[in-house]
């Protein structure tokens, strides 16, 4: 894994005579998004360097190593999709893969497609700055190396900046105590060992079940339970994966074409509240195969109609507490509309999460409404009621969604303010891309972009950076400003849109999807709710409009003397 630099292009581009730059661009995080940039600006002749602060690549799935970290949109349609080949050359081997099957996936493009020389591990990077007099941007790596580059792209993620909760007492604890995303790299022997974890999240769901085998007990410690759709494992087939690779074009439409990115059928034509309640309730059993399909596989009305949602929720929990021996505890893990409504905060998929509850060695403190936490002690965590002693404690807390990475060093732009000081109040973004006061700078699935099937939001919002960049290079333009009034606009549209959904009424139990998790700031509006395809078809009208959302300049010294007469 060596790096090597592409100068050539940028030294020859400064005819003026300008200090040159060390890349083209310079992105931050080689996961998907890193890999997706790397690809598409290659292929426009570019130098870029990839920083990661991590040893390897893979991103989420680098620090992620809770044991049973897997993906949760089905491997086929969970990858880039630039090269039919790789599509057609990579074998998955189970319908959701595994953390560590996923890096090898994106370890085999990078093989590939010869993209280790562009990326520099073990690098964080401290510091960004917009120079405006050079028009291009400045970064800082932890070790106090500088680097210069035209453009600034964050690959760094949505869901990436651990949200660590505020417990008294958390540096008192003797044992282990880390954020999920956090577990040790070099593993952790928990076998025989009590594991106290706090938060029920999606985290939890898929990490349960694994943990509580071995370990001598588990304590999961709740406060707001979830809706969780099984996850329906099972392996890949020859037949199966033949059928996948002989119509590959049409996945990546249909995931392209859909309102979460995903390659699933919809619109289905049928309402919840049109249906009598056998048809409605055949319809739900014949779906109930897996994933997150149930949701958008059924009816048009369950995220639209509170009626149409109460009964899918009730379904749901339905399923959920037939799994579950203690009806107690079956009913302390089951949600209701009451609480919240279905997808105000994002499913969890179940890969034996309520049966694992049926273990003598699993057990769940509700810290809502029977026992809060108090504070985490030297042996374990007391909460209102009792003390719960631990080895080892797991802070399944999420995260910083959409603004956390881009918050957590200075990013300055042209008036030297941060976007952490920017995003006080609104995190306001153009499209989830571009933010202005940040010339020259793209944000990858940054806030205000929806929610979707990763890879396939990463690749679209690859292509639009890609083709912004061609514009202006091909027109030998230096310099982008994101338009204020776009950047209005943008935000409006978006807080509208959220206004009249559901997933509005997850600021009552602290969703991440609108940031009501965190505690250094307020609820807001930070997804595009309008559904992921009209998203993409907005990228590529903006783009074959010209970036009306941008304003494109030269550099004084770059103005041709024939153009000024
Ligand atoms: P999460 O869904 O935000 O869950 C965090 C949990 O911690 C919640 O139960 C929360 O309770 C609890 N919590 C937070 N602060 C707390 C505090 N101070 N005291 C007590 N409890 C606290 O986080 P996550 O499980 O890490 O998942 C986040 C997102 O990451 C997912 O929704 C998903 O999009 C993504 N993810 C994806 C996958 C996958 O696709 N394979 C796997 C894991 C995660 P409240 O609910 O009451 O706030």
């Amino acid at each position: 894994m060596t790096t090597t630099d592409t100068h050539a292009r940028v030294a020859a581009a400064n005819p003026e005579g300008r200090p040159a730059l060390d890349f083209d661009a310079i992105v931050i995080g080689a996961g998907f998004a890193g890999l997706a940039l790397i690809h598409y600006l290659r292929e426009l002749g570019l130098s870029v360097r990839v920083f990661d602060r991590a040893s390897d690549i893979g991103g989420t799935w680098t620090w992620n190593r809770y044991p049973g970290a897997a993906t949760d949109s089905e491997s086929y349609y969970y990858c880039l999709t630039f090269s039919p080949e790789l599509l057609q050359q990579w074998s998955w081997t189970k319908r959701y893969p595994g953390r560590e099957e996923t890096q090898n996936y994106m370890r085999f493009v990078a093989d590939k497609c010869d993209m280790w020389p562009h990326i520099q591990f073990d690098t964080e990077i401290v510091e960004a700055q917009y120079l405006a007099e050079r028009g291009c941007w400045q970064v800082t790596t932890g070790d106090g190396d500088v680097f210069t580059s035209k453009y600034f792209i964050s690959g760094m993620g949505m869901i990436s900046e651990p949200m660590i909760p505020k417990i008294p007492g958390m540096d008192r604890f003797k044992g282990p105590i880390f954020h999920s995303s956090r577990w040790p790299h070099e593993g952790l022997d928990y076998a025989g060992k009590r594991v106290g974890i706090i938060g029920a999240g999606a985290t939890t769901v898929q990490m349960l079940p694994v943990v509580a085998e071995t370990a001598g007990s588990v304590t999961v410690f709740q406060r707001t339970p979830n809706y969780i759709l099984p996850a329906m494992q099972k392996d890949m087939t020859p037949e199966w994966e033949k059928e996948i690779k002989d119509n590959y074009p049409a996945i990546v439409a249909k995931c392209r074409n859909h309102v979460f990115g995903m390659a699933f059928d919809g619109p289905m034509g049928r309402n919840v509240m049109d249906t009598p309640p056998a048809e409605r309730q055949r319809i739900f059993e014949e779906n109930w195969t897996g994933s997150f399909r149930w949701v958008f596989e059924t009816f048009d009305d369950l995220l639209a109609s509170p009626e149409a949602n109460r009964i899918a929720g009730e379904f749901i929990t339905t399923k959920m507490k037939e799994r579950v021996n203690d009806p107690v505890l079956a009913e302390m893990l089951a949600p209701t509309f009451d609480d919240y409504p279905l997808f105000a905060k994002r499913p969890p998929l179940d890969h034996g999460y309520m049966e694992a509850f049926n273990r003598d060695n699993v057990h769940l403190v509700d810290i809502k409404k029977q026992e809060p936490l108090a504070e985490i002690t030297e042996t374990g965590v007391r909460t209102t009621r009792a003390d719960y002693d631990f080895d080892i404690i797991v802070l399944a807390t999420g995260f910083k969604a959409y603004t956390g990475a881009l918050e957590a060093f200075p990013i300055r732009g042209n008036s030297g303010q941060t976007l952490r000081e920017k995003w006080q109040v609104q995190s306001a973004c153009i499209m989830g891309v571009c933010v202005a006061g940040f010339p020259n700078m793209f944000t990858v699935t940054g806030p205000q972009a929806p929610f979707a099937n990763l890879p396939t939001s990463i690749e679209q919002n690859a292509i639009w950076i890609s083709r912004c960049i061609d514009k202006m290079e091909r027109e030998g333009l230096d310099i982008f400003e994101p338009r204020e009034e776009a950047e209005r606009e943008w935000t409006a549209a978006t807080a509208n849109i959220h206004g009249q959904t559901l997933m509005a009424e997850g600021d009552k139990v602290n969703s991440w999807m609108m940031g009501a998790n965190r505690d250094d700031k307020g609820a807001r509006v930070l997804i595009y709710f309008g559904g992921a395809n009209l998203y993409y078809d907005t990228l590529d009208k903006s783009a074959a409009e010209g970036f009306p959302e941008l304003e494109f300049k030269k550099l004084p010294a770059h103005e041709p003397a024939a153009a000024a007469g």
